[in-house]
């Protein structure tokens, strides 16, 4: 990964806040008591009633991919409130949007956010990077990576997905990383049956089954967590590996594994 390094400075007081959005969606905003971004808002609705309720401007709309339950509320937002939206640059996209590929920087709440190319679960896919927001890098990554789970490969190749996956898997293991679902809970299932011997993974689904007893967001994770806990990072690890072999014999390197466990997550 070849992040060259910048310092952010660091604004007083930035509130990250997940507004849930359809069954499972988490709208993330970025908020300092007067002025606010938002990632892929997929409903305005629930934008609008933030915006109200905290007394906020919206001033910024960052879009990782083209998928109408990240881009839905675009349009209604962008023209009730006149935020610049970014967005990918090679995506079908609200117009008008500045076009942003891997390498380009936007900025939002004066923080500078790296653009990283994801392709995989679209072809255009693009995540967002600040490497320092409160003492720490903040991830925004659309259906790219979730906690313990990665996203369908609706445009792009396991080959690509994997990439784009250990190009995140780089970044600072400190780095909060704000996903856009919250899967959390089926992806552990899953990764239980994949690594039924991980004890991290266990005391995880623990941890986050408590969670959503209690309505809490399982996000933001961190990279550190998910290298620990999920299979889709750990394509190299013993128990994946073995997992992989015994629905393909023919599974040999990183790729087939991922494929091979990727196929299953699917029909699981
Ligand atoms: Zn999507
Ligand atoms: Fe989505």
């Amino acid at each position: 990964m070849s992040h060259i390094p910048h310092s952010t400075p660091q604004p007083a007081a930035l509130s990250l806040v997940a507004l849930p959005a359809f069954e499972d969606n988490y709208i993330w905003m970025l908020h300092d008591g007067q002025r606010a971004m938002v990632v892929d808002p997929g409903a305005a609705d629930v934008v609008f009633e933030a915006l109200k309720r905290l007394s906020l401007r919206l001033e910024t709309i960052l879009v990782t991919h083209h998928h109408v339950d990240h881009t839905g509320g675009v349009d209604a937002l962008r023209n009730a409130t006149g935020a610049v939206v970014f967005g990918p640059l090679t995506e079908t996209m609200p117009e008008p949007i500045r076009r942003l590929q891997g390498g380009d920087k936007a900025q939002a709440m004066a923080l500078t956010f790296d653009v990283i190319d994801v392709p995989g679960h679209t072809s255009g896919h693009i995540a967002y990077y600040c490497d320092n927001w409160d003492g720490a890098p903040l991830l925004f990554c659309g259906d790219t990576l979730f906690s313990g789970g990665c996203g369908r490969l609706f445009e792009g190749t396991p080959a690509q997905m994997l990439d784009s996956l250990t190009k995140l898997a780089s970044l600072p293991g400190q780095t909060r990383v704000c996903c856009t679902h919250e899967y959390t809970l089926s992806n552990l299932k899953f990764a239980r049956a994949v690594e039924p011997n991980n004890a991290a993974l266990f005391q995880y689904q623990q941890q986050c089954m408590a969670l959503r007893e209690a309505k809490v967001p399982t996000l933001p994770s961190t990279i550190a967590r998910e290298l620990k806990i999920n299979p889709f990072l750990r394509s190299d690890q013993a128990e994946v590996v073995q997992t992989a072999k015994h629905l393909d014999p023919t599974a040999a390197d990183a790729v087939a594994v991922f494929t091979v466990i990727r196929q299953w997550k699917n029909n699981f």
